[in-house]
């Protein structure tokens, strides 16, 4: 078996961050990064509006700090956010000095833009492909350092043994097979969940992965009940439309030509955090003022010039995909979901409870964004985090000898992918995978209720039976992605379950968590952490405080 010193399963901006960080402070380091697509396929790439920092004179990282926790709802531990926002100038500023090409002032500085929930103009930016830019740059120096990369590799499981991670079974989807890879540490960076529901602005590869491997393994899921929906995706399609177009001045209208945020948040209007105008979008079209399901987004006062310099990603999106041109004609839009603001529970160094185990990124809860995550929060929760999961792995492998692993994981997984290709069952992975999405979106949305829960939980476990039918179209070992989908099925129905059990549970209503039968937040029952842990009968849930510093809930 292949052993590595530190194996990170993901190339998103999470992933990269960590195996830099790592060989930036042990250039000796044996570093491996597996990842299921190309590495600049990585759904970071999609990142559009900015990442957050307070650069400019009249902004701080305390003032930062305070915006997160109150976005949020007071439910993320404050000793994290404050890690990371106290981090975030240093990091960004190292991000322009590997070569990221971020858009100017000018003055020729980093130029920002206003972000939903921020008190400062805070968000750098390059125009509105940010996460294209990170990324191409990060990969760049990933292969400065030839860093051994497995691409298009998935891995099935995590490899545990007498109570630590010791690495990863993972599938070959080039030539087929499966193969165990040796770790002294694993860093978890898979990324988010977003196709648990159907209209999704996350790429079909985010399907919750690595939690649902962490999850597996015996670690708790944290805050799984909290996802965030985007206020503005396109009509039909899910694809997202940057808050940065709000950022930029764009705002919204009903069918009656008002500008509805005006009745919701006077104050921040477009731009107050996104848990606040999605409920309000969602108010407009249940009470008749919507069309098609969409509010409109128009843009068409900035003028040709700005939408070209600033937004043209958008632009190009708006044509191609609903035909319509901003620079002309309001976009329709409708909220979405986004972001999973839980997952794998970490310190503020990326550990988890599994020694051996690190986790960064959108898979793992560290937990800075609490019930609601600010935008631009998450590209900077990739970069601090990483780097410090990189780092602290790093570090906990130095002087540790390898170590002879058994294959008994691996047996199990080889007979588990052969059961799965012999199968000749009714069910196919792509049909149930669409159920679960329309199961989610109806009853998991922006208003929930006991009622809409309780069905979900009825029919994701009807799923989970369908699922243990499922038999694949292609049998061949090469390239099968027939047999990815069906691995993903797996991954998405266990991250379904414990968002709905931890939805179930909380009788309260807090940033993206809006019970309409319980629509006040309750800090007194529920200013606490969801662990939903694995059992045999669905997830066990306990809790876990909040950690408070220096921002006391208002
Ligand atoms: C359309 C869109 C726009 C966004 N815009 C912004 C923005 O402007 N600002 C902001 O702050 N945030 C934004 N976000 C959120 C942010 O981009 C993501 O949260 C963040 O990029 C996630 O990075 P990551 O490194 O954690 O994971 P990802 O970039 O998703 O990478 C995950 C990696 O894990 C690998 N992987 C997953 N499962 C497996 C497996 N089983 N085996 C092997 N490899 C696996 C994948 O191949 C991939 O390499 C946006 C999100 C979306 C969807």
């Amino acid at each position: 078996m292949k052993v590595h010193d530190l194996v990170i399963v993901g190339a998103g901006l999470a992933g990269m961050r960590a195996a830099l960080a790592a060989l930036e402070a042990h250039p000796h380091l044996d570093v491996a990064i597996l990842s299921k697509v190309h590495p600049v396929r990585s759904h970071s790439v999609a990142a559009q509006g900015g990442i957050n920092a307070a650069l400019g004179e009249h902004d701080s990282w305390e003032a930062h700090a305070f915006d997160t926790a109150k976005g949020g709802q007071y439910l993320g531990d404050q000793d994290a956010i404050e890690a990371m926002c106290r981090d975030a100038p240093g990091d960004v500023l190292d991000l322009e000095r590997l070569g990221v090409i971020f858009s100017r002032d000018e003055q020729g500085r980093i130029a920002q833009r206003p972000f939903g929930g921020a008190g400062a103009v805070r968000t750098c930016y390059a125009a509105d492909r940010t996460g294209h830019a990170i990324l191409h740059a990060m990969y760049e120096q990933l292969l400065k350092r030839q860093v051994f990369v497995y691409e298009e590799w998935y891995v099935t499981s995590l490899l545990v043994e007498e109570g630590r991670c010791r690495g990863v079974v993972a599938w070959d989807l080039v030539h087929g097979g499966l193969r165990a890879i040796g770790g002294k540490a694993v860093i978890l960076a898979t990324g988010g969940s977003g196709r648990v529901f159907l209209t999704s602005t996350n790429a079909v590869i985010n399907t919750g992965d690595g939690m649902a491997l962490a999850y597996r393994a015996g670690v708790p899921l944290e805050d799984m009940e909290f996802v965030q929906f985007h206020p503005t995706t396109l009509k039909g399609t899910g694809i997202l439309i940057t808050e940065g177009a709000r950022g930029e001045g764009g705002y919204l209208l009903n069918t009656l030509g008002e500008r509805f945020m005006n009745a919701y948040a006077p104050e921040q209007m477009e731009l107050a955090p996104r848990s606040t105008v999605s409920l309000a979008i969602g108010r407009e079209i249940l009470e008749g003022r919507g069309m098609d399901g969409c509010v409109l987004l128009d843009l068409r006062h900035l003028g040709r010039a700005k939408i070209q310099e600033r937004l043209p990603q958008i632009r190009q999106l708006a044509i191609e995909f609903a035909g319509v041109d901003p620079v002309e004609s309001p976009i329709p839009v409708q909220p979405g979901a986004h972001y999973q603001m839980g997952g794998v529970p970490t310190t503020s160094w990326g550990e988890t409870d599994l020694p051996g185990l690190y986790a960064a990124g959108e898979c793992a809860c560290v937990s800075v964004h609490g019930a609601n995550r600010l935008g631009g929060n998450s590209l900077l929760e990739t970069i601090v985090f990483g780097r410090r999961a990189g780092l602290r792995a790093a570090e906990s492998l130095l002087g540790l000898a390898p170590r002879a692993i058994s294959d008994q994981t691996l047996r199990a997984e080889a007979h588990r992918i052969d059961a799965l290709m012999d199968r000749k069952g009714p069910e196919r992975a792509w049909e149930i995978r669409d159920d679960l999405g329309r199961v989610m979106s109806r009853n998991l949305g922006i208003f929930r209720t006991k009622e809409s829960m309780t069905e979900a939980l009825e029919q994701v476990r009807a799923l989970q039976g369908r699922a243990a039918h499922v038999s694949l179209q292609d049998r061949g070992r090469v390239f099968n992605t027939d047999l990815i989908h069906a691995l993903e099925l797996r991954s998405l129905l266990d991250v379904a379950e414990t968002i709905v059990a931890g939805a179930l549970a909380r009788e309260e209503s807090r940033g993206a968590h809006y019970r309409s039968d319980f629509p006040a937040r309750n800090d007194r029952a529920w200013l606490k952490h969801s662990l939903a842990r694995r059992t045999d009968h669905g997830p066990a849930l306990s809790h876990r405080p909040v950690t408070i510093t220096r921002f006391p809930p208002t």
